[in-house]
């Protein structure tokens, strides 16, 4: 906001001869509509990829309510059929704004779909469980905590309940991921970071992810971040509660939280998550190619 903050109101505003005959002048800059008075909309974030359902053969939507007769509580959900790879597909979700003031991963995600279904092939092999708006209620009111004010990255596998957890842990409960990307925003980072959990695998996909991103933004490398020990912007430890697949259900899936500095601008924030959910697809079909030909 820092640049478009400073245009001058005065030099809009019409002399009063020619206010009738002029063609209305906005007397805001479009910017101060966009960041401030203009309240954000889960309908309207997802507006190209409900258009999207109707044409594209890949493109599925299975979103929901998390209460009934609720419009407000919609938590979209899109599955993308990538084309058929060469053995079983690979199951990967793609969790945003599960914290409601953190809306540059929705918006990268929604850019990722359309980017895939013009390239499909990117996603062979892919069947991908993609939820832009984990949070909706704290997405349109701008803010960190879900309608009842609770964390919802601190509630899951704990008996909460909170219908947004509930609704997320039953998919991550019957969906059977190999992988878990959730992306973040951070306003006390300078740069990229990110968390892995699970499989060892984690910190391979996500070194290179954050490497290809640094191409938009610069790495955090400091030792402790968030108060968690860090190595090249990468922590291996994690909050309790926070987005994850249930314990003790097959093989552990991989697990990345992936983290932009939220004081970078936007358009830099987008482009580091694409670069990311690109590079978390590309690495993870090598090692599942590799480990097919062993
Ligand atoms: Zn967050």
């Amino acid at each position: 906001m820092t640049g478009e903050s400073s245009i001058k109101f005065t030099a809009l505003e019409p002399h009063p001869g020619f206010a009738m005959t002029l063609t209305p002048v906005p007397l805001a800059p479009v910017a101060d509509l966009s960041t401030t008075s203009r309240r954000r909309s889960v309908a309207r974030l997802i507006e190209p990829l409900e258009e999207l359902t109707r044409t594209s053969p890949y493109l599925l939507r299975t979103s929901v309510r998390t209460r009934p007769n609720d419009d407000a509580s919609l938590l979209p959900r899109y599955i993308f059929l990538g084309p058929r790879g060469g053995d079983a597909p690979i199951r990967i979700g793609i969790f945003a704004s599960i914290h409601g003031d953190e809306p540059e991963g929705a918006q990268a995600v929604v850019e990722f779909i359309q980017q895939l279904d013009q390239n499909p092939t990117l996603a062979t092999g892919y069947v991908l469980f993609i939820y832009p708006v984990c949070n909706p209620h704290g997405f349109e009111n701008d803010s960190r905590y879900a309608q009842s004010g609770r964390d919802l990255n601190r509630e899951f596998w704990n008996n909460s309940e909170e219908p947004e957890v509930q609704l997320l842990q039953d998919d991550l409960t019957h969906h059977g991921l190999q992988g878990i990307l959730s992306l973040h925003s951070d306003d006390t980072s300078e740069g990229l970071y990110g968390f892995v959990r699970g499989v060892t695998l984690s910190k391979h996909l996500l070194e290179p992810a954050l490497a290809r991103a640094s191409r938009f933004l610069p790495r955090n490398q400091n030792p402790l971040i968030d108060g968690f020990p860090a190595t090249n912007g990468i922590i291996h430890q994690g909050y309790p509660g926070i987005l994850s697949p249930p314990r003790g259900m097959g093989p552990r899936p991989f697990e990345i939280v992936f983290e932009t500095p939220a004081t970078a601008p936007a358009a830099h924030q987008r482009q580091a998550f694409l670069a990311a959910l690109h590079s978390v697809l590309e690495e993870y079909r090598k090692f599942i190619s590799y480990g097919a030909n062993l």
